[in-house]
């Protein structure tokens, strides 16, 4: 009897039989209050239901089209769509299906653009799992061991989190700008530097938000050196912080966006955005692919980015996750870390909001954090964790979430917390 990889390590027992909303109904029909939407997926909700319209409408029509034998209607449109909503200046596009394959993308374009070979990346990132995306990626070990070499040319530079060093935003904030600097005069020339990479919050890495000074300080180094800025906003774009892109809450005009996830609803599909004079710099037939731009997944993405204008969801991400955030420091200050362990931290941007466990003398606590997951689960919240040693436990649910199902949702996070806790 064949079997799924034991290689699959299954966050929750839960095997789904459907979904609604903020809901995932197992096969017994129980409901489970879902606050992982699919690793920051299902941000109009599962199943919205004008999501499942256009994608009905569109299997019954065409399914297929291969962008690099025939164009078809739903990728034009949904690339005049994207337009509205897409940083300024960044009006040509590129369709893959997954965040990983994107993140490849801008990379190709980002070293075909610059003719230079290297890449910097900030510490905690993640970028993906194919080689090259796991060569940028620095969250977790797992992500990297086992399957190298990895791909060479990828420098590490601090990313400022403040809390991991123990130090304030500001002191983080100058540390990592300053050993960026040292970067480029000890490691990687900026003649060598084709692109920084930077997520607007790291999100594998621990639900960190960056801050305006990182960035305005990546964006004007990276404008000196003629070096490209990689936004990643696979994880915070699509309203997921309370604004558009994540980016816009710190001002690091990007010279190319990775995107993903919330883009089409959890059909597969992924893109880059860059000005068209730097896309063109890719020589024709360098991008492409087989299943780029799938038909239904860009019927899906039109009727997302509609669902998520009529429904302001960009707005109500803002209102939930302050909402959300709130509550979950309410819910740490009665676990000021004790003799044994306790939390450490809430941190978050919008609706990606992530509760740090640490250890009497302050270390990252997987292990608490693991088992305030699990008794979520049993409790009916779905949660996910994240960071180096799985010692955040992270709240990303569907962007269409309400007001009652944040105090729902808050209300079984502090059992969860007391069951484990006390
Ligand atoms: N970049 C970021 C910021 C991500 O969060 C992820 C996925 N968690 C990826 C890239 C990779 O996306 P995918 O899993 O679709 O390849």
């Amino acid at each position: 009897m064949s079997q799924l990889s034991p290689a699959l390590k299954q966050a929750t027992p839960v095997i789904a039989a459907r979904a609604e909303g903020v809901h995932v109904y197992d096969e017994d029909g129980r409901a489970h209050l879902d606050f992982t939407a699919g690793i920051g997926v299902t941000s109009t909700g599962h199943c919205h239901p004008r999501v499942v319209e256009a994608a009905q409408r569109q299997v019954a029509t065409l399914i297929h089209g291969q962008y690099t034998t025939v164009l078809h209607r739903p990728l034009l449109s949904l690339t005049e769509r994207l337009g509205e909503v897409l940083p300024e200046g960044l009006d040509s596009l590129f369709f893959v299906n997954s965040g990983s394959e994107a993140v490849e993308a801008a990379m190709r374009l980002a070293r075909q653009a610059t003719a230079r070979p290297n890449i910097v990346v900030f510490q905690g990132s993640f970028h993906g799992r194919t080689i090259g995306a796991a060569s940028l990626t620095t969250s977790a070990t797992k992500f990297r061991s086992g399957f190298g070499p990895l791909m060479p040319g990828v420098a590490i530079a601090p990313f400022p989190n403040a809390f991991h060093y123990g130090w304030d935003e500001a002191t983080a904030t100058e540390f990592a700008l300053r050993e960026l600097d040292q970067l480029l005069a000890t490691v990687t020339a900026p003649a060598d530097t084709a692109a920084f990479i930077v997520e607007p919050v790291l999100g594998e890495g621990g639900y960190v938000p960056a801050n305006t000074a990182f960035l305005r300080g990546l964006r004007e180094r990276a404008g000196r050196h003629g070096i490209l800025l990689i936004v990643d906003e696979v994880q915070t774009g699509f309203g997921r912080t309370g604004r558009f892109w994540g980016h816009d809450h710190f001002d690091g005009r990007p010279d190319i966006v990775v995107t993903a996830k919330g883009l089409a609803s959890g059909f597969p599909l992924s893109a880059i955005a860059a000005p068209t004079e730097l896309m063109a710099k890719a020589w024709p037939g360098s991008q492409g692919g087989t299943y780029g731009g799938n038909a239904v997944a860009c019927a899906a993405a039109i009727a997302t980015l509609e669902v998520i204008q009529d429904e302001k969801l960009v707005e109500n991400a803002a209102e939930r996750g302050a909402e959300l955030l709130s509550g979950l420091r309410a819910v740490a200050s009665r676990y000021t870390p004790d003799a044994t362990r306790g939390i450490g931290d809430v941190r978050g941007l919008g609706l990606m909001a992530g509760t740090e466990f640490v250890t009497a003398d302050g270390r990252p606590d997987g292990e608490t954090a693991a088992q305030v997951q699990a008794a979520a689960g049993l409790r009916g919240l779905l949660l996910l964790t994240c960071g180096a040693q799985g010692q955040v436990v992270r709240m990303i649910p569907p962007l269409v979430v309400t007001a009652e199902q944040v105090r729902q949702g808050l209300g079984l996070w502090s059992g969860a917390v007391a069951d484990v806790l006390g």
